[in-house]
């Protein structure tokens, strides 16, 4: 599998002002009177042009967290800001410029794009509601899209049924586009493809944000893609923060057993570099009732008695790169 320009760009180097802050989100649901605790805390700045992953298992909260930065689900606590302001606190007007600037890709383009509806009725779609373009104008900005993500234009007629999964995953990668955007959260967009196609989707989304200036929360549930994608990665544990890096630096020097049971599943093409295999026991705890302390302890190998009685606190260890862990 080729994947073009793997060079890490490390663009928090070069700029300084953070188009997205995240401070102190929490968002838990009601369940049965008690608190699920989808995300426990999180806090994250995310630059111009940069790429953040946002990886765990299933059910650890990413895509929930995902969700509540750009508000489609409102926070139980925190504050997100975008363009110096909390988005919490936009009025409709505001929301709806916000709107166009911040834009999601779906984890499942079968799921995600009506099939009722032509390619140019779901690309149009957010032009229609945001009144851009009319007629030809608008039929003349579905066909560009569709170019830009690799599609044929003359395929404007057709159903999602009439297209592959990648296909549908650049139509819905084209839906996103419509609005020119800033910001994009991708939701494990490249989960429910073939291997062979999801170097293609990842080497586009590349293509497109370095064209277009695209900033991306990228989430997804294991690490081997993200790498290729990712200028900093976040690895999230039951809605709780484990480790922050530059991505080089998370996949050479992972310091959280988290990660390193994450990164052990990897596999690497050097049979002279292979990692030892690190199978986690078990399955992730009910956020409904998370470990006391560290909440990976039921989990972790080196899991010790202050583990269960302290949060272990977020600590920088080296330059740019922080995890929460009583190991260090
Ligand atoms: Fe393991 Fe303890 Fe570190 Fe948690 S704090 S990851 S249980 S060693």
């Amino acid at each position: 599998m080729k994947i073009d320009n793997l060079e890490t760009k490390n663009k928090t180097m070069t700029s300084s002002t953070p188009l997205i802050q995240v401070k102190n989100l929490k968002k838990y649901f009601s369940v049965g009177g008690h608190d699920l605790k989808a995300v426990d805390t999180l806090n994250l700045d995310i630059y111009p042009g940069e790429t953040v992953g946002l990886v765990g298992e299933s059910g650890c909260g990413k895509s929930t967290a995902g969700r509540t930065i750009i508000r489609l689900y409102e926070p139980t606590d925190g504050e997100v800001f975008y363009n110096g302001k909390n988005i919490f606190s936009y009025n409709d007007k505001e929301m709806t410029r916000m709107r166009r600037d911040i834009q999601m890709i779906f984890q499942d383009p079968y799921a995600s794009l009506n099939p009722r509806m032509t390619v140019q009725e779901l690309i149009g779609e957010p032009l229609a509601i945001h009144q851009i373009a009319r007629g030809k104008k608008r039929r003349e900005r579905i066909e560009e899209l569709l170019k830009l993500v690799g599609l044929n234009p003359e395929h404007i007629s057709r159903f999602p049924h009439e297209f592959s999964g990648g296909q549908r995953q650049r139509i819905g990668i084209a839906r996103a586009l419509a609005l020119n955007p800033k910001f994009i959260v991708c939701d494990e967009p490249i989960s429910a493809l073939d291997v062979s196609i999801q170097a293609q989707v990842v080497n586009l989304l590349k293509e497109l944000q370095q064209e277009m200036g695209l900033t991306y929360l990228f989430i997804a549930h294991d690490l081997s893609m993200v790498k290729y994608i990712s200028d900093r990665i976040l690895v999230m544990y039951l809605g709780n923060m484990m480790e922050l890096s530059e991505s080089g630096q998370l996949y050479d020097n992972p310091l959280h057993p988290y990660t390193k049971a994450l990164l052990s599943a990897v596999p690497i093409p050097d049979p002279n570099l292979q990692r030892e295999r690190i199978v986690l026991q078990g399955d992730v705890p009910s956020p409904i009732n998370p470990p006391s302390g560290c909440v990976f302890r039921t989990r972790c190998t080196h899991a010790m008695d202050i583990c269960a009685k302290l949060k272990p606190e977020w600590i920088e260890v080296e330059k740019g790169h922080y995890t929460a862990c009583h190991l260090y």
